[in-house]
């Protein structure tokens, strides 16, 4: 039982429990109906037949039923699995990410948004499903070198959203040059050849969860100045560089 009571059954074990319970609350029942109902005179006779035949029929019809609520169960765990992360990248999906963030304490958080760099051309040049291995790649690098706790969520085709919490904005800054530096000195193997990727990364810092669409504004600004000034590189947040007019949408 799980919690509101909710019968939950998600393996074969819980499938042949239920099943088990099932049946001996029914023979159970039978037993007593039958000393409720049953002349004592033939009692003895129609006590164990009639135990056996609840038995015999609760046994399948319980199992049956078991079966399609464990189907169900792994249904709902696949289908919030597939609502929650990115199937390519295994990176949170953007709703799955605005509700973490939704749940942190109010306290310091950096906010780093990431690009790869001329990502176009790998495709060009390799095709779609080796930019997809590239991806792959990618994401793994920038999980690999986060903390657990930090929330990697993928936004946009080749964009990505970290978040830091408990972390000002001036170290998720170290962070995200940390993570430049891992990008750039790591290459994807793309069909045996190596590729050296290397992206571009925003970073403004918050203090409240209700301040992540602000600070997504914020570092999206940033990213766009870092790629202005020739990509492979960090930038901070600074409302005097970046509070110009908005950048044009030539970024995905
Ligand atoms: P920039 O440095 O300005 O960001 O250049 P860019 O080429 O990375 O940016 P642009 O927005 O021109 O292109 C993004 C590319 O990312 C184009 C699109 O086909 C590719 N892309 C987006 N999502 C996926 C995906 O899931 N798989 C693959 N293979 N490619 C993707
Ligand atoms: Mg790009
Ligand atoms: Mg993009």
């Amino acid at each position: 039982m799980g919690p509101g009571m909710q019968l939950r059954l998600a393996t074969r074990n819980d499938v042949r429990l239920f099943t088990a319970a099932v049946v001996v609350a029914m023979v159970c029942g039978s037993v007593l109906l039958n000393y409720m109902v049953t002349p004592t005179r033939i009692l003895r006779e129609t006590l164990i037949s009639s135990a056996l035949i609840a038995g015999m029929l609760s046994a399948p019809v319980a199992y049956f039923i078991g079966s399609r609520m464990r189907d169900a169960h792994d249904l709902n765990r696949r289908l919030r699995h597939a609502l929650s992360f990115d199937p390519l990248t295994g990176a949170h999906t953007r709703s799955n990410f605005h509700s973490r963030v939704a749940r942190l304490p109010r306290g310091p958080m950096a906010l780093i948004v990431v690009d790869i760099d001329h990502f176009k051309a790998i495709n060009d040049r390799f095709g779609h499903q080796a930019g997809d291995t590239a991806l792959q790649q990618f994401v793994a690098a920038l999980m690999d070198n986060c903390r657990t706790g930090d929330i990697v969520a993928r936004f946009g085709g080749e964009e990505f959203v970290i978040l830091l919490p408990g972390t000002k904005a001036a170290d998720g800054c170290i962070a995200a040059n940390r993570l430049c530096n891992r990008v750039r000195e790591r290459p994807v193997v793309v069909e045996g050849t190596p590729l050296q990727l290397t992206a571009s990364f925003g970073v403004a810092g918050l203090g409240d969860p209700a301040g992540i669409e602000r600070a997504i504004h914020a570092a999206d600004r940033a990213l766009y100045r870092a790629k202005a000034e020739g990509r492979n590189r960090v930038c901070l947040f600074d409302a005097d560089k970046d509070m110009g007019a908005d950048p044009p949408k030539a970024r995905s």
